[in-house]
């Protein structure tokens, strides 16, 4: 069965897997680069690495329209439930679950995380998702860290990396987090949402094709990786 990972723009990702819809971070409405509006946006799971506003704005609307359950950090749960989200699988660091689409393991990121009103939101996660055999890194907003290299010890099919910089490792971080991953493609996110975050997509990739092993795969928001 074909899994269909496509980019909604900045930290956003939609995963289509034998008949189930997982949104990673939903940043919809308010994001100037995402094809869709939240009200387009199906799911039967939500998963959210942490709590900034470019990460869960479209999350409760979403939740609350599709009945989804909502994968999230102990603290970001019962925020939540606050909100008047029943549907939770509070999680944390290091801890992994199985859903009917696969396996779901919170792995470290260094970040900080705090909700929209204030509320302490835990600590950053990212996500390690084996689907249907395949495993698939989402490093979500982080650093670089020498860590990495135990997430990909047992191999992954893709990692999504964020290339933005300044609120997140850039393109040479980037590149030095494959060589620890050493995943089989490698895919850029949180980038040229905001100029801010304007980078060179295809001059990572070409940057990433010479110094990797990884094939790198630039979409623009909208597209899909089928693995
Ligand atoms: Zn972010």
């Amino acid at each position: 069965m074909a899994t269909e990972i496509t980019w909604l723009g900045h930290g956003c990702w939609s995963i289509v897997t034998g008949g189930h819809r997982i949104l990673l971070d939903p940043f919809l409405n308010d994001s100037p680069t995402a094809p869709i509006k939240a009200d387009q946006a199906e799911a039967d799971y939500i998963l959210i690495s942490h709590g900034h506003f470019d990460h869960v704005a479209d999350a409760v609307s979403i939740a609350k329209r599709t009945d989804a359950t909502v994968v999230a950090v102990f603290e970001i749960c019962e925020w939540l439930g606050k909100q008047g989200i029943e549907k939770t699988e509070p999680m944390n660091t290091g801890g992994g679950i199985e859903l009917p689409f696969g396996h779901v393991k919170m792995t470290p990121a260094h970040h900080s995380s705090v909700l929209p009103d204030g509320t302490y939101a835990g600590n950053p996660v990212g996500y390690l998702l084996t689907i249907e055999g395949r495993r698939i890194y989402f490093a979500c907003d982080t650093a670089l860290f020498l860590d990495m290299r135990l997430i990909g010890a047992a191999g992954l099919d893709l990692a999504v990396l964020p290339i933005g910089d300044r609120y997140t490792m850039g393109p040479d971080d980037a590149i030095e987090a494959t060589k620890l991953l050493q995943p089989k493609r490698v895919a850029p996110a949180h980038y040229n949402t905001w100029p801010p975050i304007a980078q060179d997509a295809k001059a990572w990739a070409d940057r990433t094709r010479a110094h990797t092993a990884a094939e790198p795969v630039v979409l623009e928001p909208g597209e899909s990786i089928t693995l």
